[in-house]
């Protein structure tokens, strides 16, 4: 290791910074973040700088480098364009014992700065000892993606309670274990998901059971929305979550893609209904959840789409909570999102199509649906669960006064790499989906904006036709 990582205290030191263009912008910004005193100089300055100099919050002065402008400074950045100009500066800075970050030279640099992933108080710093800051810049792009937003409450959290746990838990070990617990648990998952004052109020109830010397662990259930099946699509907190759960709990509808991004020592159990013969009850998935998370175990409870649409995520919420176990629920981008995207269908239009319904007509509640505002000229209405279902559907609909020629399209294996669109209208959609053998899952979308399906299915003859694209 050529080079050691150091967090500068700068608040009220003076720092020289040398250059006034876009690349000095960028560090006198950073500076002015940790208080530091910033004295800029340079001939000309950008403009962005100007405004920090005109309020007043640094000093400029308007002129070539000299090594009297080190005086009083305790860390200088040379940030010109001209490399005679830096090496001035880091050798008048060598001369009177001041470290100088010569931006982008490593070889004339005394320190460097690390590329930061910014979770204050938590400050991660990466450095490639100047030997590439575009690789340390994609690890912090990396870092950025996986260390959660609210990192810095929890290390708030943390730090507020230090002296009580110091006090409650005077064993070391104690402690570290209480510690460990905490940053690995509901606490810190509730602090990430914004509830920061449940949060505090599980650490204090933590806190006592710890010091009362009993050792149950508190498990957790993460009720997660996987989306649509591409894994490009999990949502950041959804990642982080799988990164730390000891189980998994997951459906048909999770594809084995989204499956790839569980932490690898977690235990994956299926716990897939399939329509007709129910393979693993509802009843059984309650009891596996209750049992797993009372073990203590951190449980994954992973859905496909939104855990909250027609996932029956609403049942296992309540049972959880029944049971005093903390619950973490995660959105998902729920199918018919992920259709719309993927098949480029516009779910609303403005003119065309004013409003959107997600239903679901299957089993005994298509009865209890209201087909008629269903069936509104300007409403676009997306079925989950439609296959089988569908010549139901188009029945009810023409009933309810849809005409035969209200444009339907349906989505199969909507983001993924299967994906079909089939358009047509209500007319024809079932014929049309027998052809083309759809199977689940699908998505069946109908009204005015699923005439682009067609469109685009045109464009694409059009396109095969004229030899643009190869078949
Ligand atoms: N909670 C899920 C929906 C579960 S119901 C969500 O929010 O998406 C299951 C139905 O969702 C399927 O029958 C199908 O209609 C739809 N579905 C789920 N994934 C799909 C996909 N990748 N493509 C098309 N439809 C899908």
């Amino acid at each position: 290791m050529d080079y050691l990582p150091v967090f500068l205290n700068l608040r009220d030191r003076l720092v020289l910074v040398v250059g006034g263009g876009a690349v000095a912008t960028r560090k006198v910004e950073l500076l002015l973040k940790a208080h530091a005193r910033v004295r800029v100089v340079a001939p000309r300055l950008h403009a962005e700088l100007s405004l920090y100099r005109d309020a007043g919050r640094m000093e400029y002065l308007a002129c070539e480098f000299a090594p009297q402008h080190f005086d009083g400074a305790v860390f200088a950045v040379a940030a010109t364009d001209r490399t005679e100009v830096n090496h001035a500066v880091a050798t008048a800075g060598a001369t009177r014992g001041i470290f100088v970050n010569v931006v982008d030279d490593a070889a004339a640099s005394s320190a460097i700065m690390p590329a930061i992933v910014d979770r204050s108080p938590l400050v991660v710093a990466i450095g490639s000892s100047g030997q590439s800051p575009t690789l340390a810049r994609r690890v912090r792009a990396q870092l950025e993606a996986l260390l959660p937003e609210r990192l810095g409450d929890l290390a708030r959290l943390a730090g507020d309670a230090r002296e009580r746990v110091q006090r409650a838990l005077p064993d070391i070990e104690q402690r570290r274990r209480f510690w460990d617990r905490l940053f690995a648990g509901s606490i810190a998952s509730k602090v990430f998901a914004g509830s920061t004052r449940e949060a505090a109020a599980l650490l204090d109830a933590e806190l006592r059971t710890a010091a009362e010397g009993s050792r149950t662990t508190r498990g957790e259930v993460y009720l997660i929305g996987a989306g649509p099946g591409d894994p490009d699509l999990l949502t950041l907190r959804a990642m982080q979550l799988l990164q730390q759960c000891d189980v998994v709990l997951y459906d048909r509808l999770v594809s084995p893609a989204v499956l790839e991004r569980v932490r690898r020592d977690a235990e994956r159990i299926f716990v897939g209904k399939q329509s007709g013969r129910h393979r693993v009850t509802q009843e059984r998935i309650h009891a596996l959840l209750l049992e797993y998370a009372g073990r203590g175990l951190r449980v994954a409870r992973l859905k496909g789409g939104d855990p909250f649409i027609f996932g029956r995520g609403g049942e296992e919420l309540d049972l959880l909570r029944h049971a005093g176990i903390p619950v973490i629920v995660v959105p998902g981008i729920t199918a018919a999102l992920g259709a719309a995207a993927s098949a480029a269908l516009p779910l609303t239009q403005r003119g065309v199509a004013p409003s959107v319904s997600f239903v679901t007509a299957t089993g005994t509640g298509a009865e209890d649906l209201d087909w008629r505002s269903l069936a509104a000229p300007l409403h676009t209405v997306v079925f989950y669960m439609g296959v089988a279902q569908l010549p139901r559907i188009v029945e009810l609909l023409r009933a309810h006064g849809a005409q035969a020629e209200r444009p339907a399209a349906i989505v199969e294996q909507a983001t993924l790499p299967g994906q079909r669109v089939i358009a047509g209208c209500l007319g024809d959609i079932c014929l049309q989906a027998q052809a083309a053998q759809v199977a689940a899952p699908a998505l069946l979308i109908v009204g005015e904006v699923a005439r682009r399906a067609a469109q685009s299915a045109d464009l694409v003859q059009a396109l095969l036709e004229r030899g643009a694209v190869n078949a």
